[in-house]
């Protein structure tokens, strides 16, 4: 074998994540993983039976269409027209992808020449900053920062973002309901962003995952603003909305000629997947409005007992409008080193967390702040809030040990 790095040099530095760590550590102290964002009880059941019903039918067990079943794409259209007012033809304005994942990766490859410069608002999801590299783009990072004072959240600081656009800036990859703040962009942040991409000629990718959980205020689509529609690729996926975060069915609306971009690549991803899924999550966007209010407010309950927990074992909490996460700093506990103190919680209380300085570009902006999942049953919540309120400052730490590992 020759000396040369097996991992490309785009790559360098994502070789391994701290989600396999901790949920690795999870599993061996038998903690409750609340790092991960993945729910512990699956979706409707009606959803689930349509999926087998298509299986047996025969529907989607060979290579389904390269954009997605017509199904789907109709349910798609439907889906953006009964909630925002917007219109997409489902035969050139919807893709079906592998995931958001998959979406992500394939806009970023299809829209950036090496050496763009795309702006994401950080901390950022982690697949971001693999698929700028991968495109062969630069990311410049603008900083969602906490505002001062009591029941405070995270804000995006506008003059910070309108300094970032250069002459290299491509585009603007915007994520709202904000994994992992939870911030949920407001109508006048998301119309200063819009006139920004308008002046600038930017396009935006927007990440609206968790577009259906949002507990406070409401989600806006960056789409749906004037000057808007022409340049922004619009991002879902069925598995935070349904509970089925495995069944990796996403999609992309845009224009023709945008969406037509995203498939170039797209098709050389994946081509097509999961097609029996695709006819299930056609029946499920169809559900009534009632599912989609029973959802948000089941796990706006959950962010409330964890939220409400968390202060109490003596946190900081930043309660998020949206997403399945909540954002903690740990320094009212007399730490400072999350990385350290996501380490340690499995032993200490038999908890996993994550450490948001891994959502980064420098890491020490997000050092002292954690991140807790609340996706998880009503009881299992409740027992990790118990755990955590029996949390001790830690006992002076040997810090050569608690660091070892790193
Ligand atoms: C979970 C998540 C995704 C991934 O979605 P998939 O449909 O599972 O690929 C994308 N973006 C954000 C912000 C997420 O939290």
């Amino acid at each position: 074998m020759n000396a040369r790095p097996l991992l490309n040099r785009r790559l360098h530095g994502f070789g391994t994540t701290v989600f396999a760590e901790m949920s690795a550590l999870a599993v061996r102290t038998g903690s409750i993983n609340l790092g991960q964002g993945f729910p512990d009880t699956d979706g409707p059941e009606q959803v689930r039976e349509a999926a087998v019903r298509a299986l047996r039918e025969g529907r989607g067990n060979q290579y389904p269409p390269g954009p997605g079943v017509p199904e789907l794409r109709a349910a798609i259209a439907d889906h953006q027209r009964r909630f925002y007012g917007l219109e997409y033809d489902p035969d050139t304005e919807v893709l079906v992808t592998a995931g958001a994942t998959e979406a992500i990766a394939a806009a970023l490859l299809a829209l950036l020449e090496p050496g763009d410069e795309v702006i994401a608002l950080e901390p950022y999801y982690d697949s971001y900053a693999a698929c700028v590299a991968m495109a062969g783009g630069t990311r410049v990072p603008v900083t969602l920062r906490p505002s001062p004072g009591p029941g405070s959240a995270y804000r995006l600081d506008l003059d910070e973002l309108r300094d970032a656009v250069t002459d290299r800036t491509r585009l603007i990859l915007l994520n709202t309901p904000h994994n992992p703040t939870g911030t949920v962009l407001t109508r006048e942040e998301l119309t200063a962003i819009a006139s920004l991409a308008v002046e600038r000629d930017l396009l935006v990718v927007t990440d609206e995952v968790y577009e259906h959980l949002v507990f406070d205020g409401e989600h806006i689509p960056i789409a749906s603003l004037p000057g808007m529609r022409e340049r922004t690729v619009s991002i879902s996926s069925a598995g935070k909305t349904f509970s089925f975060t495995g069944w990796k069915v996403g999609w992309v609306t845009g224009t023709p000629e945008l969406v037509s971009a995203v498939r170039s690549a797209k098709q050389y991803l994946t081509y097509v997947s999961a097609g029996p899924f695709q006819y299930a999550v056609a029946e499920a966007l169809a559900l009534p409005d009632s599912y989609y209010t029973g959802l948000r407010g089941d796990l706006r309950a959950k962010r409330d007992l964890l939220a409400d927990g968390l202060a109490r074992a003596g946190f900081r909490v930043f309660r998020p409008a949206g997403t399945y996460f909540v954002t903690t700093d740990i320094r009212p506990l007399g730490e400072s080193d999350g990385v350290a103190f996501c380490r340690a919680l499995p032993e200490r209380c038999g908890v996993v967390a994550v450490p948001n300085a891994v959502f980064y570009d420098h890491a020490a902006q997000g050092a002292h702040f954690v991140r807790f999942a609340f996706c998880k049953r009503e009881e299992v919540l409740r027992e990790a809030v118990e755990r955590l309120g029996a949390l001790t400052p830690a006992p002076d730490p040997d810090p050569d040990r608690a660091r070892s590992t790193s």
